[in-house]
């Protein structure tokens, strides 16, 4: 049983020693005077009980909130985006071009719509050179780039020239199908030679890469090892390090200083979203909490390591960029960070992405 449920049950028992009596008959109040010292007695019992739930649990978190995994599709609403952002207190938002077709009521987006969604709202949206690219499905492109790789690399050395990008990504090395068609499955090698040369590029522009890699352990060696040979460039391994397991997102934040971890989509709510174990789990795979309760495993690996985390709400489809879905995560967000230390809770919601992303040097942009 959770620990929200068993505060559930606690306060159930509480709730019936103080309404039951007062459903009872005039004839049988002596009798149940005659109890109250009992009563009493199992009250102060049960809110001692209560007490380690509170402590446990927390207040939700108030502050301002980054959400650093965002993205954007032509079909987008750029009114409901603002509002889901001001209503939830979340102040800032990295966006990624999700190039990948979604269906006439789901149209790709690019890096163009990303540059005038920041221009139109300044200092809220930061844009990301996208890396959901159809010309990259298929190992063949990451290991021996064609001509049209070989653009989309020069272009994104363009990009990032211009200073209006924030970052690489989201580069979808390894991820599981949750819809039909040719890019929904993806099986790409993260240490290749498309993956070294924008690694370059990131370091000379001084941008994290974000990377989405569900996480196989032989993926995770060769992560490693990419991690290794570019030590000056900060890589943001999206949906809680692959969904890994607590000791394996340790070993790897431990050997690693250039690796931070997003949690986004990580929130277990909803039908749909990585935190919830969707589309598919396997052995190697981990949720972050259950009931808006963090594993206790989980809860001491972000102890452990405040500055490595941030947050994400990770709409990625025009379908889900509503106010009801977006709040939900961010809710459930702020449920899970008022259980961690105030200054750590912090760190996650705003400074870590603020550092990783280099958002405070937009205002020089
Ligand atoms: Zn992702």
């Amino acid at each position: 049983m959770s620990d929200s449920r068993w505060c559930g049950r606690a306060a159930s028992v509480v709730a019936s020693l103080i309404i039951a009596p007062a459903r009872r008959t005039p004839r049988r109040w002596a009798a149940t005077i005659s109890n109250m010292r009992c009563a009493k007695f199992w009250l102060l019992a049960s809110a001692l009980t209560l007490l380690p739930c509170t402590a446990l649990l927390g207040q939700p978190y108030q502050g301002p909130i980054i959400d650093a995994h965002g993205h954007l599709g032509a079909s987008f609403d750029w009114k409901v985006m603002v509002e889901g952002m001001d209503s939830n207190n979340v102040t800032q938002r990295t966006v990624m071009a999700r190039y990948y077709p979604g269906g006439p009521r789901d149209l790709p987006g690019s890096d163009e719509d990303a540059l005038r969604l920041a221009e139109r709202y300044p200092g809220k949206f930061f844009p990301l050179v996208g890396m959901q690219q159809p010309l990259l499905t298929g190992s063949h492109n990451w290991q021996s780039p064609e001509r049209e790789v070989e653009r989309l690399i020069e272009e994104a050395e363009r990009k990032l020239a211009s200073g209006k990008f924030f970052g690489i990504g989201e580069f979808i090395v390894r991820h599981w199908s949750y819809s039909s068609g040719p890019h929904a499955e993806q099986e790409n090698p993260i240490y290749s030679t498309f993956m070294r040369r924008m690694s370059a590029i990131a370091a000379r522009f001084d941008v994290p890469m974000v990377v989405h890699m569900e996480g196989y352990p032989v993926l995770v060696d060769d992560f490693s090892r990419l991690l290794a040979e570019y030590p000056n460039v900060r890589f943001v391994w999206a949906h809680s390090c692959g969904r890994s397991k607590a000791s394996v997102i340790r070993g790897m934040l431990a050997r690693h200083p250039n690796l931070f971890c997003d949690l986004a989509g990580m929130t277990n709510v909803g039908t749909t979203g990585y935190g919830i174990g969707w589309p598919r789990m396997e052995q190697f795979t981990a949720l972050i909490e259950q009931d808006g309760v963090l594993f206790p495993d989980i809860k001491a690996l972000y102890e452990e390591f405040p500055n490595r985390f941030m947050l994400g709400m990770d709409v990625a489809h025009a379908s889900g960029n509503a106010l009801n879905n977006y709040s939900r995560r961010v809710n459930r967000f702020r449920d899970l960070l008022g259980q961690l230390k105030p200054e750590t809770a912090k760190k996650f919601a705003e400074t870590n992405a603020i550092r990783v992303f280099r958002l405070s040097s937009a205002v020089t942009r």
